[in-house]
């Protein structure tokens, strides 16, 4: 485990365990429960997706290709959206974006979030409801407000000073009065089995209670006309099993909130908690169900908005990861299988396939997991410990780390790896100049390209060469 590379920074390296490859599952022909899409299935050893064998799928799409389960996608923005009222839950869009996926979260009532000018042009590109998105960044430059504006989103997340003083004058300019939420940091860092609360937090984003900067904020956005103050956002971190870390956060807002009551007599209309709701990515990861996590929010928000004797905010929430990481896969032709020689008679086998960090960059960015399978037959061999790596310059450049696969793996075998429908795609590169693959549709049967893989031209075209 690298220690720079660890989401929550190497602050918090020294507790993250070091990498431990589980023992070798009873049946590597198994798809392990809560990982894969619910429609994923083995039929006469073919793994099959939406009712088609992943064989057919890859004859007809290629690899390397995401293919993403629609109805798995559905089911769980339905969850999220009948757990909480589904008008509060704001899909973060970062985490895969394309107008198909706009129009489904839209079909089944959830907002969304987008943090620049290119995923605003996706969800307008969409016809998605403009009153239901939400506009993120911390650097959002003047041209991205007069555009946020001018189209009409529901809410603009304020992030700082400069941010207000700009989108002050931009609705003002617009003749609008534009809602928006400020970002709270609440000194709340939440990663996966383990979250830290401090007094400070240090990071770029949203103003810290500590120093009064949150407050400060809240008064700036009060005393602009063409601002309507809808409440306090906070967002504390990503693939969040322990969800203690939303007590605090939640604990903190509403004190900030009673403090903003006090002092400028201002009921706070909403709490928005951010996203950052853990997925399954390997056998025994647990998430909590959206039922549940929006129970015990809304508890302990009543109960602090009790406490502090005020009116119960609406609680929104904004899932990207739990939405739509588990409803895809991506699958990878074998290209070669290499057993290396560590030392002694210690080996480790290498199988390369034809993508890599250029489709998921998160083995290599955040030390991440993965579950993966052969997809085009079963196995009966033993199993054995396998790295997937890719086929990028860069001997970081690893798919899975450490997986156990049956030990005829050979090439022209097809590999599938489970839950990579957030943060791969859409953090893709072209690294080496590689074409970033095509990302499928799949439901009853029947497969059709969302976003359709890169061509050569399409790389060529943006080499435009010196032009006078
Ligand atoms: C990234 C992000 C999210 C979504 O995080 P997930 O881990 O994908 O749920 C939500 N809100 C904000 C502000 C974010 O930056």
């Amino acid at each position: 485990m690298s220690r720079s590379a660890h989401p929550a920074g190497p602050r918090h390296a020294d507790v993250v365990q070091e990498h431990q490859p589980a023992a070798a599952p009873d049946d590597l022909n198994a798809l392990a429960a809560g990982i894969w899409p619910s429609s994923a299935r083995r039929l006469d050893g073919v793994l099959h997706l939406g009712g088609v064998s992943v064989p057919d799928l890859v004859a007809r799409h290629g690899t390397p290709a995401f293919f993403m389960d629609e109805h798995d996608l559905r089911q769980r923005a339905r969850a999220y959206a009948t757990a909480f009222d589904a008008g509060d839950v704001y899909y973060a869009g970062k985490a895969f974006l394309c107008t198909t996926v706009a129009r489904w979260i839209a079909e089944e009532g959830l907002g969304l979030d987008v943090c620049t000018d290119g995923e605003l042009a996706v969800a307008v590109a969409a016809g998605f409801p403009a009153e239901r998105l939400a506009m993120h960044g911390n650097n959002k430059s003047r041209a991205e407000l007069e555009r946020a504006v001018a189209a009409g989103v529901g809410r603009v997340i304020v992030d700082s000073f400069d941010e207000i003083a700009r989108l002050r004058e931009v609705a003002a300019r617009a003749g609008v009065r534009q809602r928006v939420l400020v970002r709270v940091t609440v000194g709340v860092e939440a990663h996966t089995h383990e979250f830290i609360a401090t007094a400070h937090e240090d990071q770029k984003f949203g103003f810290s209670l500590s120093g009064g900067q949150a407050e400060q904020a809240v008064a700036a956005v009060l005393e602009a006309e063409s601002l309507d103050l809808v409440g306090l956002h906070s967002h504390i971190g990503s693939q969040i099993f322990d969800t203690a870390g939303f007590d605090v956060s939640a604990h903190r807002v509403v004190e900030l909130a009673a403090t903003i009551r006090d002092r400028y007599g201002v009921e706070i209309a909403e709490i928005n908690l951010g996203g950052g709701l853990g997925v399954a990515y390997l056998p025994g990861d647990d998430p909590e169900t959206p039922k549940e996590i929006a129970q015990r929010l809304s508890a302990i928000v009543e109960r602090e908005c009790r406490s502090a004797g005020l009116a119960v905010p609406r609680l929104s929430m904004e899932p990207g990861r739990a939405i739509v990481g588990p409803s895809a896969i991506t699958v990878y032709e074998v290209g070669t299988v290499k057993d290396v020689v560590l030392d002694g008679n210690l080996t480790r086998c290498y199988v390369s396939v034809d993508g890599g960090m250029s489709d998921n960059i998160r083995t290599a960015l955040y030390d991440a997991d993965y579950t993966c399978a052969l997809a085009n037959r079963a196995s009966d061999a033993p199993a054995k410990l396998a790295r997937v790596v890719g086929r990028h310059c860069e001997s970081g450049d690893i798919v899975v780390r450490d997986t156990w696969l049956p030990s005829d793996v050979a090439p022209g075998d097809l590999l599938a790896v489970a839950a990579t429908g957030a943060y791969c795609r859409s953090m893709a590169s072209n690294y080496n100049h590689v074409r970033r693959p095509p990302v499928v549709g799949v439901r009853d049967g029947v497969s059709a390209a969302l976003v359709r893989r890169e061509t050569e031209a399409d790389l060529l075209s943006l080499d435009t060469g010196w032009r006078a």
